[in-house]
Formats: C-alpha cells, structure tokens, sequence
C-alpha cells in the first residue's frame, strides 16, 4: 500500500526550521533547519524527496505514525512529480499574541506574556522569504496561506506579508486571530473574497471569556467582529467562531447555549466546536457528557455548525492522541 497527505506540498514556517503542514500531536515532520536567512528550496525540496518516496514504497515515517491526515494513495497522485506551486504555506514564525488562552501551545515560549502592541518575531523576519517564493513561482494562484503561529495583529510584518500573499494567490486564506485588535489588513484581506478569519470565543459572557484569555476583552471581541462581517457581505461564512471545549470550565451546554446566542446576535452564521488538545492532555479520555454536547451543538438548525476532523477522531477513538 502506498501512503499520501494533504500537506506533503506545503511549507510551515517554524520558529527555528521548515516543516511539512501538518498539526500532527506526535510532532510535525521537520524538513531542514531555519532561521530567516538565504532559505534554500533545494534543500527543502531533497528532504521532502525523502518522505515522497517513503510514501511511493509504502513506508510510513516514525513521525507520521498515527497522523490523522495520513491516508491511502489510492489514485497513484503519490507517483506523480510535486508540482513547483505549494498547495499551502503556514506562517507560524512567532508567538506573541494580545491575550493568554490558558490551553495555548505557546506559553511555553511565551511565559503567558501579553502583547498588546505590534512587535518582530524573536526569531527571524519571513518577508524577504515571502517575496522570494512569489516572485519566483511557489506561491502561485492556487496557493493556499493559514496564519497560525501567535496572533497576527501583534506581528509588525503581517499587513506587508498579507499585501505580498494577495498579490499571488486567489486561494483560500485562512487567518486565526483572537480578534481583539482590529486590523486594517485582515478587513482587506476578507474584503478580496477568498478569506476565512476565524475567531476563538471560547465563551459567551465575559468573566469566562476572561477566566480563559486572561485579558478583559470581550465586547471588544464582539465589535471587531461585526466590523469585519461588513469585508465580505456575499459570503456570510468569512467570519466564525471556534469554541474550545476546556474540561470543567466551558464545556456546560449552558455555556455552549450562551455562546451560540451571542453569536447570532453578532451577525455570526458558522461554527466549529474542537477540543483542548493540548500536549497535557495527550492520553486523557473524552468526558462522557461531551458527546452529548456535540450532539447539542450539531442539532443547532439556523447556523451552520461544525466539528473539525481531527476531533471527530478523538471523538471516535474517546481519548486525546
Ligand atoms: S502524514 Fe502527517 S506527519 Fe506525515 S507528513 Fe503528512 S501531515 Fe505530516
Ligand atoms: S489566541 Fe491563539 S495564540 Fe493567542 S493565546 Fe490564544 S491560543 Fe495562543
């Protein structure tokens, strides 16, 4: 059997290196080391070779083992030559970010530090790799861009990377932000139509909005978002809300229930429900009552309601990989 998955053409920009585009928990599969400077699409290129022919001889990589977005090869794609245009490009270079969610992966890194204002990325600047993988054909039409390291409004370089990305690709981008900060650049962004913004409300009232963020800003939250909804009015869809079950502290169906009718009165119209799957929860069993709020929260008629794949798996297997 032949394996494929749907980021062996893509680039994620690390803090420290270039990795495939996957959010596998075992560890994203690193291609070569990184640090902002004479980024070599050779090098990249070779490495991935390595894992392209694992792939072709039907060998699975240690890291890759248990990846929900490994697959079967059925159609012989993995045979076929990668085309020089990457399907996607994940920018995830920093962690700053305006508020302190108590499950985010990056406090850590970030010793819970708040960031309010615009600042560099400790680690390297990405636009003069940007500029070089558009001028040069790797971001092309059919591109698609995920933001997903810290939040984007506090990385000084993000409305210059955004302005060079939309030059290029028409394909879908998908931008996470807290949405505390209202950014010009996201509004322009959603405003070209191909745009997805996601916010992570995680709560409806704002002492657990709080509780969660660490940063009083809900009705900000609530405000930003109804401006952004006026970027792109034919799609109603380019602004939602993700909702982050966190054990014993949001996951209530009361809570869901306050949270979905502060999103109607929002303007919001789409939402995914996930699941805290920080590294600490690795191994943990699913509550029990949690599927039933799933159930809940898929019964909801007038908005469009969703569940991510990745936690329709742990749903499935009834634990956290
Ligand atoms: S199978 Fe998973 S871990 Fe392996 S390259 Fe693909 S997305 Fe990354
Ligand atoms: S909004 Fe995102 S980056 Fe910011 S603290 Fe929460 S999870 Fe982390």
């Amino acid at each position: 059997m032949k394996y494929t998955c749907d980021c062996i053409n893509s680039l994620f920009f690390d803090f420290n290196c270039v990795k495939c585009g996957c959010s596998n928990t075992y560890g994203m599969l690193y291609i070569v080391p990184f640090e902002g400077n004479n980024f070599d699409i050779e090098k990249v290129n070779s490495a991935r070779a390595e894992i392209v022919n694992s792939f072709r001889a039907g060998i699975v990589p240690d890291k890759c083992r248990n990846c929900y977005m490994l697959k079967e090869d059925k159609d012989g794609k993995i045979d076929e030559p990668l085309p020089k245009e990457l399907d996607h490009l994940y920018i995830s270079h920093w962690y700053h970010c305006n508020c302190g969610c108590i499950y985010c992966c990056n406090r850590g890194v970030t010793k819970l530090k708040i960031t309010p204002e615009p600042k560099k990325s400790d680690y390297y600047d990405l636009l003069p790799t940007i500029k070089y993988l558009c001028q040069e054909g790797y971001v092309g039409e059919n591109t698609r861009i995920t933001t997903i390291g810290g939040e984007p409004t506090v990385l000084s370089e993000f409305d210059e990377i955004m302005t060079e990305l939309t030059k290029y690709t028409k394909s879908n981008i998908i931008i996470l932000s807290s949405g505390i900060q209202y950014s010009q650049a996201i509004y322009d962004t959603l405003a070209k139509g191909n745009t997805e913004l996601i916010i992570t409300i995680d709560a409806g009232n704002p002492v657990l909005y709080k509780k969660i963020k660490r940063v009083d800003a809900f009705y900000q939250v609530l405000e930003n978002v109804k401006k952004y909804l006026k970027a792109n009015p034919k799609n109603k869809n380019s602004v939602y809300f993700k909702y982050i079950l966190i054990k014993g502290l949001n996951d209530k169906k009361e809570n869901l229930e306050e949270c979905i009718k502060i999103a109607k009165e929002t303007g919001i119209n789409k939402m995914y429900l996930a699941i805290d799957y920080n590294c600490q929860n690795i191994g943990k069993e699913i509550p029990e009552q949690w599927y039933d709020l799933y159930d809940y929260f898929l019964s909801v008629k007038d908005m469009e309601m969703y569940v991510y794949d990745y936690c329709q798996q742990i749903l499935d297997r009834k634990k956290i990989f």
